[in-house]
């Protein structure tokens, strides 16, 4: 494809990315139940979108010639700190998102454990293997060790005995989730700073999720244990704005409790030819759109009105609970703590489930069975999906009748070749087969996704890595629109 030789219109443009649209899922009306966190009041969506706007030219480069953009971000970021517990001595940045804080707090945690601690060659951060994807993303950018901890079979929280058993003198750094994106459970914070302490190791507390929201949960009277700066040990913290705080995408912070250890996190080059670079987060040139909506936001909607928001994600949390523990053929795993509720069926395929919803047009999100945690369907609520738990409570009742007694989404012969195969042996090519065999062709995935689902779920974690490496590849590619 080539840049069009000539310039349309605004109109003829601005019709034609809503036009590309028409495949997207919807992003409200309450039916997307991943990806988006919708209040459902324009008002709210309207002022983001102007501070946004306002600041989309500027660039956090240089804080030094737009001060602006340095005023708002600290202020975020002391707003940040007092909502999770920390003293004037916390301090922290402004990110893209939870991946971004998440890779800057295991940076920052590297390169102080190399300052102190040089005769140690690849670092490691014990996790428990509910951590978020970011941290194996994080492990895997920056070259250290992840070492993975079984969580509690029954409630999917870390095992504070697991871990300090896992800590070795190449230790540096552990993690818990409050909550994790999996489960929606808080891990044992305290029992981890304790060991942190003892073994004198940093924790950080992935609040990317419940650090938000849990606070409010707490003021509104629901159980929530102690998680944040107020917990002795717990050394940095990131939290998302873009989730529950409603910003658009491309907002968190990474809060830190001192100073000495966020002096880690920064990269500085004054030696090349060009101008000096002092970055604080990863991207250097930014646009300072996505910080000014952050402000804009907590500014706008304020304390008391993240309360009363909160408090509708919580009663539509325990009414969605509530009302799937009436289905008999539906598990809700562990106790959910936050705003993540996921749910399995020892009778009906969870996959074809899915699909089913879809076609009803509601998304809910799979995710695979892995360590311990059986194959299961996710629901993040929002207040504007909160509305319509009612509606999603009767659509799960109707697919679990259209899927009942259909057993696996696979061809006979497709499932009995995958469970006569050796993952030790299993070559390329034929995990490549597989794909090809559900549907997957040129970079495109078929309507139906639990076949799809089905033979990730069968395959080994590290064959699927492979095959969705190869996958992404192929999908990255300039096709024209589907039609
Ligand atoms: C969403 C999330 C992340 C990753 O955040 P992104 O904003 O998607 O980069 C990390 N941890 C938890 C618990 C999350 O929910």
């Amino acid at each position: 494809m080539k840049i069009p030789e000539q310039g349309a219109s605004r109109e003829t443009v601005l019709a034609a990315l809503e036009a590309y649209r028409v495949h997207d899922l919807a992003t409200h009306g309450g039916r997307t139940w991943a990806y988006v966190y919708d209040t459902g009041r324009p008002d709210i969506e309207e002022v983001a979108t102007a501070a946004y706007s306002a600041y989309l030219g500027l660039n956090g480069l240089d804080f030094t010639v737009f001060p602006s953009l340095l005023q708002l971000e600290t202020e975020v970021v002391s707003m940040a700190a007092s909502h999770l517990g920390g003293d004037e001595g916390v301090v922290g940045n402004f990110t893209s998102g939870g991946t971004e804080s998440i890779i800057l707090a295991v940076k920052a945690a590297r390169d102080r454990f190399r300052a102190t601690r040089p005769e140690v060659a690849r670092p490691g951060v014990v996790a428990p293997v509910t951590a978020h994807a970011a941290f194996h993303k994080a492990a895997h950018y920056l070259d250290v060790d992840l070492v993975l901890v079984d969580v509690d079979p029954a409630t999917f929280k870390a095992d504070p005995a697991a871990m300090a058993a896992a800590v070795t003198s190449a230790t540096m750094m552990l993690v818990g989730s409050a909550v994790s994106y999996a489960h929606g459970v808080i891990d044992p914070i305290p029992e981890l700073g304790a060991i942190a302490l003892e073994r004198d190791l940093l924790l950080h507390v992935d609040g990317c999720i419940g650090g938000f929201l849990l606070p409010y949960f707490r003021r509104l009277g629901a159980p929530v244990t102690d998680f944040d700066f107020s917990v002795p040990g717990v050394t940095s913290i990131s939290m998302d704005l873009h989730k529950y705080g409603y910003a658009p995408k491309g907002a968190s912070v990474v809060l830190y409790r001192d100073r000495e250890l966020r002096r880690h996190q920064f990269f500085v080059c004054a030696d090349w030819p060009g101008y000096t670079m002092v970055n604080s987060t990863i991207q250097s040139s930014k646009t300072g759109g996505p910080l000014a909506a952050a402000w804009a936001l907590l500014n706008y909607i304020g304390d008391a009105g993240y309360l009363e928001l909160s408090r509708e994600i919580l009663e539509a949390t325990r009414r969605l609970v509530a009302g799937l523990r009436t289905i008999p053929e539906l598990r809700v795993m562990g106790e959910p703590e936050c705003s993540l509720v996921v749910f399995t069926s020892d009778s009906v395929n969870v996959f074809r489930l899915i699909d089913e919803m879809r076609a009803l047009g509601w998304y809910v999100q799979p995710q695979l069975g892995n360590r311990g945690s059986k194959e299961n369907v996710h629901l993040s609520v929002d207040p504007a999906s909160g509305a319509a738990v009612e509606g999603l409570l009767a659509a799960v009742r109707e697919c679990v009748e259209r899927v009942r007694g259909m057993g696996s989404a696979l061809p006979e012969e497709l499932a009995a070749a995958i469970a006569g195969l050796d993952p030790a042996t299993l070559g390329p090519a034929t995990a490549a087969g597989l794909f090809e065999a559900v549907g997957i062709r040129d970079g495109r995935l078929p309507e139906r996704m639990a076949p799809v689902n089905e033979v990730m779920n069968l395959l080994p974690p590290a064959v699927t890595t492979e095959l969705l490496t190869d996958f992404v590849n192929d999908v990255f590619v300039y096709r024209p629109p589907a039609g």
